[in-house]
C-alpha cells in the first residue's frame, strides 16, 4: 500500500497540527516521505466571498490571500520549517501547495513570480471556487443557489477544472468531483462533463489523486467510482491522498480506497514512480502544454 501522502495541511493555514507533529505521525506509520500542501488561494476579491466570512468565524481565514505578496509571506516561514525538519529527521519532506487556479492572465503572472520565490517541489491543482459575475462561489454557495444557477455553476466548475488541467502547472489534480461534498453533480447527466475532463487530463499527462477525505461522507473517495472507471479506461495514473488536516488523518481510508481503486480497474502507482528524486516531483512545468 502507498506509504506517503502529498496532500496535507498544517496549523497556520487550516490544519490542526504543526509540521513536526505531522512528521512524527508519518514516522510512526513507517512512512519515509511526506508532502505538505497548504492552500495557496490568491484572488483580489477573495475577502468579499461568503466563504471568507465563514473562515473568519472558524479561524482559518489565513488560507485566503488578496495578493500574492500576502500568500508568499505565509509560505516562506512554513517552508523554512519544513527545511529545518528535513535536516533534523532525515525524512524526505516535500514542499508542495494546493493551488486554486484562476484563469486571469494577471493571476498566472503573479503565480509564476511566486513559484520563482518559493520554489515548491510540486503543485496540486484545485477548484474550491467558481468565479461568476465578479463573485466567487464555493460549494456551499452552489448548494444554496437556485436549480438553474446550480446547473450553470456546475458546468462552470468542470470548465475550470479543465482549464487548470490544461494550464500545464499542476502535477496532479485534487478531489475532481468536490461538489459531491454538498450532494451535487452525481446525476448521470454530468457524465459528459466528467468524460471531457478525464480526456483533458489524459491529453495533458496530468495525474489525479484519489482523495480519501471523501470517504467520511460515504463509501467512496473523490472522485466517484464512475470517474475512477473513466480514469482506468484512459489509463490515467492515480495516487492516494488523505488531505489530512490533522496528524490522525494521515493514511486514513487508504486500505479501503486501494481496494475500491482495484475494483474500478485502477492501479495505484508505486511511490518511486511518483517521487523520482524528491526534488522536482513530476517536472510538469514547462513541458509545453498550451494554455
Ligand atoms: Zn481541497
Ligand atoms: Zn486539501
Amino acid at each position: 500500500m502507498q506509504k506517503f501522502s502529498l496532500h496535507t495541511h498544517t496549523l497556520g493555514f487550516d490544519g490542526r497540527n504543526r509540521e513536526e507533529e505531522m512528521v512524527a505521525q508519518a514516522e510512526f506509520l513507517g512512512w519515509k516521505r511526506l508532502g505538505f500542501s497548504n492552500h495557496f488561494i490568491v484572488h483580489p476579491r477573495i475577502k468579499d466571498s461568503v466563504m471568507f466570512s465563514y473562515a473568519v468565524k472558524g479561524g482559518y481565514d489565513k488560507i485566503y490571500s488578496a495578493s500574492f505578496e500576502e500568500a508568499i509571506a505565509k509560505f516562506e516561514s512554513h517552508y523554512q520549517k519544513i527545511d529545518a525538519l528535513k535536516k533534523e529527521t532525515g525524512m524526505q519532506l516535500l514542499k508542495g501547495m494546493e493551488v486554486d487556479y484562476f484563469a486571469a492572465p494577471e493571476w498566472r503572472k503573479g503565480f509564476e513570480k511566486a513559484l520563482k520565490i518559493l520554489k515548491p517541489d510540486y503543485l496540486i491543482g484545485s477548484a474550491h471556487f467558481i468565479e461568476y459575475r465578479d463573485t466567487l462561489h464555493n460549494s456551499h454557495d452552489v448548494k444554496n443557489a437556485s436549480p438553474i444557477e446550480q446547473n450553470m455553476l456546475l458546468h462552470r466548475y468542470w470548465r475550470n477544472e479543465r482549464a487548470a488541467v490544461q494550464s500545464g502547472l499542476f502535477d496532479f489534480m485534487a478531489h475532481l468531483d468536490l461538489m459531491k461534498k454538498v450532494g451535487l453533480g452525481q446525476d448521470e447527466k454530468w457524465q459528459e462533463e466528467e468524460q471531457k475532463t478525464v480526456a483533458a487530463i489524459k491529453n495533458a499527462g496530468v495525474r489525479v489523486e484519489l482523495n480519501t477525505s471523501g470517504c467520511k461522507f460515504g463509501d467512496e473517495p473523490y472522485p466517484s467510482r464512475r470517474i475512477m472507471q473513466m480514469l482506468a479506461a484512459a489509463k490515467v495514473p492515480v495516487l492516494l491522498s488523505d488531505d489530512a488536516h490533522s496528524a490522525s488523518q494521515l493514511g486514513k481510508y487508504f486500505e479501503q480506497t486501494t481496494e475500491l481503486a482495484h475494483a474500478c480497474g485502477l492501479n495505484i502507482a508505486d511511490d518511486l514512480r511518483f517521487v523520482p528524486q524528491g526534488v522536482k516531483l513530476f517536472a510538469s512545468k514547462g513541458k509545453g502544454i498550451a494554455d
